[in-house]
């Protein structure tokens, strides 16, 4: 462990839209790609903690520091990606001297020493899309930079020392200054209200009623979209809300117009004809 020493823990303000959210099951409205290496999409974050890790990332860069999320798997984490690393981690056989936590009311017992603490599914900040783990976060120059800026971006650490590479975004709605600017450059506003059922925005550029050709299409747009990590639900040629909010994410992660009409720069980023 580094020898610099931080006591940069500041509480949690959680962003409005995120109050009546379940952990872990986060609408595709509120989240955004997160920044990874050379400014390519891994994982995602809340829209607001996304906009404020990018605008981290590229002073850092500024200053010869690359930070990137350690995997994509270390932002947001569904309720099932949390379930699956904790069950990896985390037994209800009582192990003696063993780190324990609650989890469905009894405890669990850390199978091994060595392995890294993790939150029960649901307890997690990554469940709600405003942590993210840095690669690397202890080597010292990148340790430096983040001990020196972090909240100028608006980010603290949850646990000091030992987990130097968790971060997550404090500050609500009260977004700090160089995020805000960050943003404005970068045309990102505040997401309109969910998308509703009875009142579909669905805006994917064909007539409707969807003739098999155009589920086809969907299918195809929907595995496209999956397989780059943007869209999480059923390949079922179905357009949806959620579709529709991994067309925009997409669109968005490639500087492309904020909508999810799905034009020829989409289809070639997709490899789709
Ligand atoms: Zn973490």
């Amino acid at each position: 462990m580094s020898k610099i020493s931080w006591n940069i823990i500041v509480p949690v303000k959680l962003p409005i839209d995120l109050k009546g959210v379940k952990p872990g099951e986060l609408p595709g409205h509120l989240l955004r790609p997160a920044r990874g290496e050379g400014g390519k999409p891994c994982g995602q974050l809340h829209w607001l903690a996304a906009a404020a890790w990018s605008a981290m990332c590229e002073a850092a860069e500024k200053d010869g520091v690359i930070l990137k999320p350690v995997s994509a798997g270390d932002t947001y984490r569904t309720i099932k990606m949390q379930l699956t690393a904790f069950l990896s981690r985390y037994q209800k056989e009582p192990i003696a001297g063993a780190q324990t936590r609650t989890y469905e009311g009894v405890k669990w017992y850390k199978k091994d020493p060595k392995l890294a603490s993790l939150a029960a599914p649901g307890t997690s900040q990554h469940n709600l899309g405003i942590a993210v783990d840095v690669h690397t976060a202890s080597e010292p120059k990148r340790l430096s930079w983040l001990v020196a800026n972090v909240r100028r971006f608006g980010f603290s650490w949850e646990v000091v020392p030992e987990e130097p590479w968790h971060l997550r975004f404090t500050e609500g709605l009260d977004i700090p200054a160089e995020v805000k600017a960050y943003m404005e450059k970068n045309n990102i506003e505040v997401p309109a209200a969910a998308p509703s059922r009875a009142a579909p925005t669905v805006n994917l550029n064909v007539a409707s009623p969807i003739s098999t050709s155009k589920k086809n299409e969907f299918k195809e747009l929907q595995e496209a979209l999956k397989s780059k990590g943007f869209y999480n639900g059923e390949v079922d040629g179905t357009a949806s809300a959620e579709l529709d909010a991994a067309i925009k994410a997409f669109k968005i992660a490639n500087k492309l117009k904020n909508d999810s009409v799905v034009g020829p720069k989409v289809k070639e980023l997709l490899g789709l004809k």
